[in-house]
């Protein structure tokens, strides 16, 4: 499918329209002739193959029914008609139009009815009347086979059906009986492959329709599904990943990074005493400080490298790639810093503001359970933060890091 942009009410204003089934209303017209144009000709040109070869058997016919004029007719088959059926499939490789490939299409069966008529009307041979019944044959291959547009077969169907009875009229050899008989049968010809060519062209446009209808209702059920996928990854107070998408990033994340036996650090962030805020200032104000401490918390770490998310409540993750303790510490404690820094008014807080307080964990990629032992690890040390009075940072019990002063600044 080509880049013109067609929507769902361009589809239905064709449906609509009286015409659908010769001519979309634009821009569909144009998106169906670049779709199926190129499409079309490169078939043509396939045809084209097998029509010099069936054309050129035909001259049996002339050496039968038109020996005199057999070397004109060779002239008109070798020389002119088959050489422009090399050059119109030529051109048809190329992008065109839709008139210039039209008209094209269309000087292929002109070009061989042309050359029939002519050696039908110089020829003398008594049996070159029945001759011109090639003109029939052509004339259903054009229509029906070939199938320019309606309009240019209608065209053809035309000037053929006047060209080809005053042929039969001005031809001496020729009663007049047998030359209605012939311009008869000649419009009976057209008249049926026309409506093969405007039967064919109407049930390609439809399934067309249906096509591209098809495509746009799953493109839309795609963006759909994914904009479904996106908001249930997402936590709509905060903005900041929930516990499904944080598991999702977590595993791709791990998937990744499995063979780089490289650490990772796991924060346990929780909000200090917030039963107490939601107790003193309503739920509202709540999510509000919930939203700002969020914002706190994802301005500590990097991004587009670490996860960060909702884990629930008033809990948040973040899980930081290529860190060890001494780093998973200095980013909990920018974090804890960042918090402390909006300073939310907290009447049941020790520190009169919102803090938090942080378990850190660590883990190596590629370990067994690494994260799950990370974030049980970061939970208990959560515990402990909580336990030494909140508001602090603390890694595992028994960690050397316990050591680093800053953990602990309020
Ligand atoms: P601690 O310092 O030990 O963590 O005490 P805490 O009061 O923060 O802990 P607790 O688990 O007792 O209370 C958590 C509170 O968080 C209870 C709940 O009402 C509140 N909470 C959880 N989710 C939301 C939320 O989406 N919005 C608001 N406003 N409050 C929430
Ligand atoms: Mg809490
Ligand atoms: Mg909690």
């Amino acid at each position: 499918m080509q880049d013109i942009k067609v929507t769902a009410d361009d589809i239905a204003k064709a449906q609509a329209s009286p015409r659908w089934n010769l001519v979309f209303p634009e821009p569909l017209e144009s998106r169906f002739d670049a779709d199926l144009g190129v499409r079309r000709a490169k078939l043509l040109r396939l045809v084209s193959v097998r029509t010099v070869v069936v054309y050129n058997s035909f001259l049996v016919g002339d050496y039968f029914l038109a020996n005199d004029t057999f070397a004109l007719a060779l002239v008109i088959h070798l020389a002119l008609v088959t050489p422009w059926m090399i050059v119109a499939s030529l051109l048809l490789d190329r992008p065109l139009g839709a008139v210039a490939r039209n008209l094209i299409i269309t000087s292929v069966p002109a070009s061989m009815i042309a050359g029939i008529l002519a050696i039908f009307l110089v020829s003398t041979d008594p049996l070159a009347n029945h001759y011109q019944y090639f003109v029939v044959i052509v004339l259903i291959y054009a229509n029906a086979v070939l199938r320019p547009a309606y309009s240019y077969a209608l065209g053809l169907s035309v000037i053929t059906a006047i060209v080809h009875g005053a042929a039969c009229y001005i031809d001496s050899g020729m009663p007049n009986a047998a030359a209605a008989a012939a311009s008869y049968g000649l419009v009976i010809a057209a008249w049926v492959s026309l409506i093969a060519n405007y039967n064919i062209e109407r049930d390609v446009r439809r399934s067309y329709l249906l096509r591209l209808k098809d495509n746009l209702v799953a493109k839309d059920l795609r963006r759909t599904a994914d904009d479904l996928q996106r908001i249930s990854h997402v936590d709509a107070l905060t903005g900041l990943a929930n516990r499904r998408g944080v598991d999702v990033r977590a595993a791709a994340l791990f998937a990744g990074a499995e063979a780089s036996r490289r650490p990772f650090a796991v924060l346990m962030i929780d909000v200090d005493h917030f039963k107490g805020f939601n107790d003193s200032y309503g739920h509202p104000e709540g999510d509000r400080c919930l939203s700002l401490a969020g914002a706190a918390i994802r301005e500590a770490v990097r991004d587009g490298v670490d996860i960060v998310g909702r884990y629930g409540g008033e809990e948040f993750i973040a899980i930081l790639p290529d860190a060890d303790m001494l780093d998973g510490v200095l980013v909990a404690e920018r974090m804890r810093r960042l918090v402390e820094a909006l300073s939310i008014c907290h009447e049941h807080s020790h520190a009169g503001i919102v803090t938090i307080s942080i378990g850190v964990g660590t883990g190596r990629f590629g370990e067994a359970e690494s994260l799950r032992a990370a974030i049980a690890a970061a939970d208990a040390a959560l515990y402990a933060a909580k336990a030494a009075g909140r508001n602090c940072v603390r890694p595992p019990a028994g960690n050397s890091v316990t050591a680093f002063q800053p953990v602990r600044v309020a």
